[in-house]
């Protein structure tokens, strides 16, 4: 009886003792990786300060998953390193009532960071187990406010449309004019423009009245931005 008390505090000491490292870990990447780096953004730390970013990570990458990388997710894809998850969150300067889609659901981390600052969230994803496997760890996590949709992001939402911010997460050739259209006049999108397999820019488009502005930011590298040739899932 005596060993298994001691076995079951030890058991909740371990429980409690994991939770409590990755609050920690969490706190440092906060610190080191995002406030050091010029993230300053107050919805965009809080944010990043409350996702439990090892909960969209597949079970053996848990301990990397404050590191300041991205990391596989399977299907050959990966979720963005932490920094670029916040700088591109940063630059769309959002606001509680806005209305944001993303492209690249992967994880459905950068989606639940959105839904920590705005009130909707829409996101696409192509690979379908992906699609499903993020649509499942939202709702489990409590993020009623996201919406994911398998199907290929090139043809944005039109049914949601029109978005006051939009951000795609795989590195594009070229931008979709589908995405520019369902833009709101003052909407800012942010993409990763490049050729395929060589370093990429985020690009910070803004549309206004009478014209589309480009500006290019920093370096990156994304997984390819691809396309689907069969009909859109519908789920
Ligand atoms: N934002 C994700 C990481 C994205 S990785 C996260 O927080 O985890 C890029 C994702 O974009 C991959 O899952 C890839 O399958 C997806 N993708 C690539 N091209 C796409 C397209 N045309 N439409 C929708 N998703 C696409």
């Amino acid at each position: 009886m005596k060993n298994s008390i001691t076995a079951l505090a030890c058991f909740i000491c371990m429980i409690g003792f994991g939770q409590e490292n990755f609050t920690a870990k969490r706190e440092q990447m906060v610190k080191t990786q995002l406030i050091a780096r010029g993230i300053n953004d107050a919805a965009t730390l809080f944010a990043m300060q409350n996702v439990p970013r090892h909960l969209f990570v597949p079970d053996n990458m848990k301990t990397y998953a404050y590191a300041d990388r991205p990391l596989p997710i399977g299907a050959g894809q990966t979720i963005s390193q932490p920094y670029i998850v916040a700088f591109m969150t940063e630059t769309l300067q959002l606001k509680e009532s806005d209305m944001v889609l993303e492209i690249g659901t992967g994880s459905g981390y950068q989606a639940a960071i959105l839904a920590k600052i705005v009130d909707s969230v829409y996101t696409i994803e192509i690979v379908k187990p992906l699609a499903v496997q993020s649509k499942d760890r939202l709702k489990q996590l409590g993020y009623a406010n996201v919406n994911v949709k398998w199907g290929d992001g090139y043809h944005g939402w039109p049914s949601k449309a029109p978005f006051d911010a939009i951000i795609v997460t795989a590195g594009a050739d070229s931008i979709p004019q589908p995405l520019i259209d369902q833009l709101k006049i003052g909407g800012r999108m942010i993409i990763p423009v490049g050729p395929h397999s060589y370093v990429s820019h985020l690009v910070l488009v803004t549309k206004k009245k009478n014209k589309i502005i480009k500006k290019k930011l920093i370096p990156v590298r994304f997984v390819p931005f691809t396309r689907q040739k069969e009909p859109d899932g519908n789920n």
